[in-house]
């Protein structure tokens, strides 16, 4: 196979940060707004901002189904926050009648964290990153997993108070589908961009 392309959908939210990571680990990127431009990629990332806001501009620019075909189809995607909301099949304290993509059998609960910590940033352990340093997440009015279905793998939770890694989910993969509910394109720690280019190199 030729070099695969990786589109980053570009209808909102923090677009440049993750073609700046998906260059760092030696992918060819291009942005995708238009159903055209979506048939010109091998795989996607669906990236962090605003799940409300990205969904209906999907669904204005005439996306929403394209996008579901495609990854129906076994097009690789990985979506961070918000775009963790977009890949999943269930959310929950989403907007009246908010749609999302789908893909992953994962119930997301938007802005779970809850108000008192809208923005934090934590230490992950994330074994299928390999070996090597905890995983430093940053988490934005983030949503964690609530549920998951029997083909979903779990790749990372955060810490309880205890310092074990057995709180919420926050990182999880389905088949070619990778989501996360922190921002790996917000810090200098490409690995996660790397794990989706393998999936995406393997599909
Ligand atoms: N809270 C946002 C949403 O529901 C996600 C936040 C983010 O992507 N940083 O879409």
């Amino acid at each position: 196979m030729t070099q695969p392309t990786v589109g980053v959908l570009a209808l909102q939210g923090d677009v440049r940060e993750h073609q700046r990571m998906l260059a760092e680990v030696g992918a060819q990127s291009t942005t995708v707004r238009t159903p055209a431009e979506l048939d010109a990629v091998d795989a996607l990332v669906l990236p962090g901002g605003e799940s409300t806001t990205m969904w209906r501009l999907a669904r204005t620019f005439g996306l929403l189904e394209p996008l579901r075909k495609r990854v129906a189809g076994g097009m690789p995607a990985y979506g961070s926050c918000a775009g963790m909301i977009m890949l999943a099949d269930r959310i929950e304290g989403g907007v009246a009648g908010q749609e999302t993509v789908g893909g992953m059998d994962i119930t997301v609960r938007r802005n779970a964290f809850g108000r008192q910590v809208d923005s934090f940033e934590g230490d992950l352990d994330f074994p299928a990153l390999g070996a090597g340093p905890a995983f430093h997440a940053v988490f934005i009015r983030a949503p964690w997993v609530e549920k998951v279905g029997d083909g979903v793998d779990i790749l990372a939770r955060v810490a309880t108070a205890d310092g074990g890694n057995t709180g919420n989910i926050v990182a999880v993969r389905q088949g070619r589908l990778l989501a996360t509910s922190f921002h790996p394109e917000l810090t200098a720690d490409a690995r996660v961009h790397a794990l989706f280019l393998d999936i995406v190199k393997e599909a």
